[in-house]
């Protein structure tokens, strides 16, 4: 950790026993965010990614959950801390934006109270002082008329306001760190944008690091510096944002891509990952990307790759037996992983390769 460095997450990992089995939520997650930094998180529903950032905030009950790793915020490991002592970590240092911000709003209370609470519940000030800040809050993220529109009810503010709304309240402290959870996955295209550079701007202006989650890699692609790619519950790929766009290597990272709808590319269609992502009770043997994975080799079917490094600089991560030269979307580098199938393909992967092109979604994307 270095002077830069506030947030260090190490082996992060989320068991949740159930009847059913236990889920492996996230398995032996790492990263890094220096002060000021971008990180986007990015996976489908179920990769791990909200999880692991409910288990960074303490939000997951200790009682029902097997939680292990570390994540050190300034020095502090937070799993280490008491209740008590996260609550005043919480909102002060760290806030958190969620996906819904109707449900993240209390329908009864005024907007501006609610942002005034917060303040109230960390700060020192008077009410007033805590009331005007809201409405300076307010006004700061974009709402027009903040000192009446502070006196309505989460009702009376449309979607996108609410969003506003929720924002101003984890600015409210002048946290070091926001975690925005789908922040814009509730609102339509035009409100997404808005929030997004909202987001960017605020960040840039007040040096808050920002995790952004996100299922959509076209989310993250104008805001995060660096990427991490979770599937399954662990990380497939990190690296910068450059490098995820520009020279992806997981074949996961290679069909978010491909399955971002482009204006360029209007009349072509999309191509989505064929399959669904695993059980989170039942993960596949070795990769478990496998059952979805057009490149699937033999060992993919029993070894669990690794997160290793691949092109020349070493930041760049893939948990994936391809060539660690295959990166990027050309046809040289297609044209490397037909290789590497040619040659780790055999039998038993052959006849998961079928099944995989068998699916309606595959349409002769798997490799023969
Ligand atoms: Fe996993 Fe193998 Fe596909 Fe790489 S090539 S993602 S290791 S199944």
């Amino acid at each position: 950790m270095n002077d830069k460095t506030l947030l260090e997450v190490r082996d992060l990992t989320v068991r949740f026993p159930t009847s059913d089995g236990v889920v492996q939520a996230v398995s032996e997650v790492s990263y890094t965010l220096s002060r000021g930094e971008t990180l986007g998180v990015v996976g489908e529903s179920g990769s791990g990614k909200s999880v692991s950032n409910l288990a960074i905030m303490g939000l997951l009950n200790r009682s029902r959950t097997a939680i292990s790793g570390h994540v050190e915020y300034l020095g502090r490991d937070l799993l280490t801390l008491s209740p008590a002592e996260l609550r005043k970590i919480r909102g002060k240092d760290i806030a958190m934006v969620f996906q819904d911000p109707f449900a993240s709003l209390h329908p009864m209370y005024r907007v501006g109270d609610q942002i005034a609470e917060a303040v109230l519940a960390h700060d020192d000030v008077s009410k007033d002082s805590a009331r005007a800040r809201a409405v300076e809050l307010l006004g700061h993220v974009g709402i027009p008329n903040a000192k009446s529109r502070a006196r309505d009810y989460p009702h009376q503010f449309s979607g996108g306001m609410r969003q506003r709304a929720m924002i101003a309240m984890a600015l409210s402290l002048s946290p070091k760190l926001i975690i925005a959870d789908e922040p814009t996955t509730a609102l339509d295209a035009t409100v997404q944008a808005q929030i997004l550079d909202l987001l960017l701007h605020l960040q840039q202006e007040s040096g808050t690091a920002l995790i952004l989650i996100t299922h959509d890699l076209g989310v993250v692609a104008d805001i995060a510096e660096d990427v991490i790619v979770m599937y399954a519950g662990r990380a497939a790929e990190k690296a910068s944002k450059d490098d995820i766009f520009y020279r992806p290597h997981h074949p996961y990272t290679k069909g978010l891509l491909e399955s971002i709808p482009n204006s360029s590319a209007a009349a072509e269609r999309l191509k989505p990952i064929s399959g669904q992502p695993p059980s989170l009770i039942r993960l596949p043997t070795g990769c478990a990307f496998h059952p979805r994975c057009a490149y699937v080799m033999d060992r993919c079917l029993t070894e669990e790759p690794n997160l290793v490094a691949v092109g020349e600089a070493g930041a760049h991560r893939s948990a994936c037996f391809l060539p660690a030269r295959a990166l990027g979307l050309s046809e040289q580098t297609e044209e490397l992983r037909r290789r590497a199938v040619g040659e780790g393909r055999h039998a038993a992967a052959a006849e998961v390769a079928e099944a995989i092109a068998a699916s309606p979604e595959a349409e002769g994307s798997v490799i023969a």
